[in-house]
């Protein structure tokens, strides 16, 4: 632990304030008693290149990246993983001893390791993801590499969904008429679509799909952690089905960073903890 002593990771992005990765690195940093500290930098569009210089020169060991320089980020680095090669998107930078920037995407198998944690078998299962952004992107890449028997792309632009489908062998996009035998066939459903986010606590709109395609047996991931309870989830709860929120893949991708930063994977229920603990302040 001696040679960890005062080191620096931090995330960059545009706006940076309401970011959670402060609470979750520092509480895991804190339990392994690492003396680490993380910082929030809020990183103007166009300035990556300016963040990665600031890393070599000050020692920083890690940043996690967030909007809008994820895809800069990807072109900058020295070397980059098979995740982020493949989404041209970068949301983890390591600093190797030798100096080497080492970019990874550790979101989709953040989602992957969420749902693992939750005994979810992703190998051999058909899987829905419904959205063709970001987000979607990362899970349709991950959830290929995991082994998913079909994987069906539902998004309201075509094109960014056959896009998307390029992600991962065999994937394929629903047509309109196709789906909601899709979503009924699924064993697992993710939303990574942005619909849901900010709603109300409470409210039981807008959703993705039609709650009454859902249904026991099946399990519904909802990305979007804000709120915590989505409409979606509440959906699938009520018709029997499983669901996971999205703070499980947030920690879990946190949780991957730490562990390219310092060899160990950090205990991902205290991460979580710390989470739910500065989402609660929020409210307050
Ligand atoms: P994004 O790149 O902007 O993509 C947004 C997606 O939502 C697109 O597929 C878009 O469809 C779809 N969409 C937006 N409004 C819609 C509507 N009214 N009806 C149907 N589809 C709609 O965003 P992102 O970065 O992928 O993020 C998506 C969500 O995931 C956000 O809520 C974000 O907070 C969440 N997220 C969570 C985590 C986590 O760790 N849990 C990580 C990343 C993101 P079109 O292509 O047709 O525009």
């Amino acid at each position: 632990m001696t040679a960890e002593r005062g080191r620096l990771a931090a995330v960059i992005g545009a706006p940076i304030a309401h970011s959670l990765s402060p609470a979750i690195h520092r509480a895991a940093f804190a339990a392994a008693g690492r003396d680490w500290t993380y910082a929030a930098f809020d990183v103007a569009p166009g300035h990556a290149a300016e963040a990665l210089a600031a890393m070599r020169v000050l020692g920083i060991v890690g940043y996690s990246v967030t909007t809008p320089h994820k895809e800069a980020m990807a072109v900058l680095v020295d070397e980059v993983d098979a995740a982020a090669a493949a989404l041209r998107s970068v949301n983890t930078v390591t600093q190797r001893p030798d100096g080497t920037l080492h970019g990874a995407s550790t979101d989709g198998d953040g989602l992957v390791g969420s749902l693992a944690a939750e005994d979810v078998t992703l190998d051999g299962a058909e899987v829905v993801v419904l959205g063709a952004g970001a987000a979607a992107r990362s899970v349709v890449d991950a959830v290929g590499r995991a082994g998913a028997g079909s994987l069906t792309i539902v998004n309201r632009t075509p094109e960014r969904a056959a896009a998307a489908a390029e992600l991962a062998a065999g994937a394929t996009v629903a047509s309109a008429d196709s789906v909601e035998d899709a979503v009924r066939s699924a064993a697992v459903v993710v939303n990574a679509t942005s619909v849901g986010f900010g709603v109300k606590p409470g409210s039981d709109e807008p959703l993705p799909v039609s709650a009454d395609w859902l249904g026991p047996g099946q399990v519904v991931v909802d990305l979007v952690y804000h709120p915590l309870d989505t409409p979606l989830l509440r959906a699938a709860r009520a018709a029997g089905a499983g669901a996971v929120d999205g703070l499980g893949m947030l920690v879990h991708q946190a949780a991957l960073q730490q562990q390219l930063w310092t060899g160990e994977l950090p205990d991902v229920t205290l991460m979580r903890a710390a989470a739910e603990a500065e989402l609660a302040r929020r409210r307050s």
